[in-house]
């Protein structure tokens, strides 16, 4: 199913602004589509709107082409999911999952070709004649969404499903869900503040911040193209550097030497630059940004440096090297901090 927003306005409080405040936005059928941004942003709201729990102030909400703006809840085929989703203890599986069916008024043998293929697609056919509380939370999971499904849903929608797990258990729970959702075939759409969850699940993101879309893209562009300070900060460890790019230069002019570019940009421009696109090597290498180290960690994984940069304000610069990038550079060690035109997002100020 797609989805198409317009102009799409909620504001809960006539003194406050808008929770979503103008979200246009198109979502294709079959895309795991991420809503990413920090607490507060209006990701849930956005959510709630989508799935009719919530009315609009103003703005439409379009599935495939039909406009829902003013549709209840159940009728829409969008359900949200994992939250709220106990599934009835009395009923074993099969009939959990034929319940929609029934509802609709599926005779019996429909109902059960019908439950019998969504448990199939969740890999929980062999489980149709347990009891919910005879399941693993996981097991349980897969369930519901097998219902959801044969209920009708042609949208997924998941508010911080993996919020309440452990560390551990969130990144196998990732995986899987992923699996889950792309084997269904549906449109699924996924709230998240974590950007690690969303870099790694999603066909693409939205960034929000303050009820605005900040960003949007597949994870490659919104992390190694950010637009905008808030999107290189909030999808991971960000360097920046202030300059001047001219007109059909390759290089962008700073205090602390040349930056290399490819941009279109011209004027004032924040040069922005992962920790590890950046490579530190002793000494004054041409072409290199000119730093002295300041500390080095050693993360197990990968080893951070922190480098101040020669520039009036003193910015510091990290570094991420992996493990086997030789010894770590003593504090005071003049160093220059080299990387590619390519590693570089240019920032309109
Ligand atoms: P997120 O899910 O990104 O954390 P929310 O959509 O829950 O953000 O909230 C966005 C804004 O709307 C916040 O300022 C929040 O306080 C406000 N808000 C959310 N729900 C309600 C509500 N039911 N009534 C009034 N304000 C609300
Ligand atoms: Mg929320």
């Amino acid at each position: 199913m797609q989805i198409t927003i317009n102009n799409l306005i909620k504001r809960y409080d006539e003194a406050e602004k808008p929770a979503v405040d103008d979200i246009s936005l198109h979502i294709e059928s079959g895309e795991f589509f991420f809503l990413l941004g920090p607490s507060g942003c209006g990701k849930t709201t956005l959510l709630r709107l989508i799935a009719g729990l919530i009315h609009p102030t103003s703005g439409s909400i379009a599935f495939d082409g039909e406009d829902v703006t003013e549709r209840e809840v159940d009728q829409r085929g969008a359900a949200m999911v994992f939250q709220g989703y106990a599934l009835w203890p009395h009923m074993t599986v099969q009939e959990n999952v034929e319940f929609g069916p029934r509802m609709r008024g599926a005779d019996k043998s429909e109902r059960h070709r019908i439950a019998s293929e969504q448990l199939q697609r969740v890999e929980m056919d062999t489980f149709a004649d347990r009891k919910p509380n005879q399941l693993s939370g996981g097991q349980q999971q897969r369930v519901a969404l097998a219902r959801a499904l044969a209920a009708g849903t042609r949208c997924l929608l998941f508010d911080e499903p993996l919020s309440n797990l452990d560390a551990r258990l969130r990144l196998h729970m990732r995986d899987e869900l992923k699996a889950l959702v792309d084997a269904t075939g549906v449109t699924g759409i996924y709230v998240t503040h974590d950007q690690k969850e969303a870099l790694s699940m999603a066909d693409r993101i939205a960034v929000i911040n303050d009820g605005r879309i900040a960003q949007l893209g597949t994870p490659t562009e919104v992390y190694r193209n950010p637009q905008s300070r808030f999107v290189a900060d909030f999808l991971g460890e960000a360097n920046f550097l202030d300059g001047d790019l001219d007109s059909g230069s390759e290089v962008v002019t700073t205090p602390a030497g040349n930056v290399p570019v490819a941009s279109e940009l011209t004027g004032r421009v924040t040069c922005c630059v992962r920790p590890e696109s950046v490579r530190v090597e002793a000494g004054n290498s041409p072409g290199g940004l000119a730093a002295t180290v300041v500390s080095t960690v050693y993360l197990g994984d990968s080893r951070q440096t922190v480098c101040r940069l020669e520039t009036p304000d003193a910015i510091e610069w990290r570094v991420t090297e992996l493990p086997g990038a030789g010894e770590a550079l003593a504090p005071g060690t003049p160093v220059s901090l080299t990387f590619s035109a390519g590693d570089v997002a240019v920032l309109d100020q």
